[in-house]
């Protein structure tokens, strides 16, 4: 069963634009998955549907098989969100995020506390899990989203532009993280409008524009075409 199939999904928005025209997209299990395109193209309306923030007006979503109408809580259990604007406390430390957001999914403190070490640890954010996170670098308060976003142990994380506007370095250093998140086994799927992070990120590659998926496959024979 896929990580991720959507069919025919479309979106309008209240003010008449029609975001998504009849998306279908099978991310297969495991896979580090891109989905490029220019800015408007229908990105984040797109992860905003899969992670249940934005209604759809048309079409399905399954999350590791399970239907994210008819299950919702379930579905949303499987995914890890990573948002593109910062949405956490400023004023709270990395740790206290971290355990918050798993008590939130009702994680036990104790366990929430040993899970939050591993994850801190994961992102190079264990030395800072004690400081104030509005002190943390940019690249910093990035990865702790990543970090809080896998404390529930989700099989697909999703993230939106991760490293939009962060420099090169801190972007390998993010890129690093995802990878090791990767090979562990959790299927990751990134919106960006780099063709250079999708090309050193990810094996499958779909291209959307206009609301619409324009190209899909495997990296090496899109690039080839590209
Ligand atoms: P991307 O993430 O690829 O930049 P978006 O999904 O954010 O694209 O936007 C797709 C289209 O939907 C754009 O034309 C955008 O202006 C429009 N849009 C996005 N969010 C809203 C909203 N909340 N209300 C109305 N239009 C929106
Ligand atoms: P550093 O001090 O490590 O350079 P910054 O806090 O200045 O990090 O942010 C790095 C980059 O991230 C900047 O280019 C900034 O524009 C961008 N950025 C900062 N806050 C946000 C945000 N909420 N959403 C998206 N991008 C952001």
């Amino acid at each position: 069963v896929p990580a991720l199939c959507v069919r025919d999904l479309r979106k309008t928005y209240d003010n008449g634009v029609q975001a998504l025209k009849g998306v279908s997209l099978d991310v297969a299990p495991g896979d580090f998955h891109a989905l490029l395109g220019p800015n408007g193209a229908g990105k984040s309306t797109l992860i905003g549907i899969v992670s249940s923030l934005v209604n759809k007006s048309g079409g399905t979503v399954e999350v590791f098989g399970v239907d994210i109408d008819a299950e919702r809580s379930a579905a949303m259990r499987l995914i890890g969100l990573v948002p593109q604007e910062f949405n956490f406390n400023m004023f709270e430390k990395p740790l206290d995020i971290c355990v918050n957001y798993a008590g939130f999914y009702g994680l036990p403190r104790a366990q929430a506390l040993a899970r939050a070490e591993q994850v801190l640890k994961d992102a190079q954010l264990w030395d800072k899990a004690d400081k104030m996170s509005r002190t943390l670098s940019g690249g910093m308060k990035r990865r702790l989203m990543i970090a809080r976003a896998m404390m529930t142990q989700p099989k697909l994380l999703i993230l939106d532009e991760p490293t939009a506007g962060v420099d090169i370095e801190i972007r390998r250093g993010m890129w690093k993280t995802l990878k090791e998140i990767n090979a562990a086994g959790t299927t990751i799927i990134l919106t960006t409008h780099y063709l250079e992070e999708a090309e050193s990120l990810c094996r499958n590659l779909a291209i959307i524009d206009h609301g619409s998926i324009v190209e899909h496959g495997p990296m090496k024979s899109l690039l080839a075409k590209l």
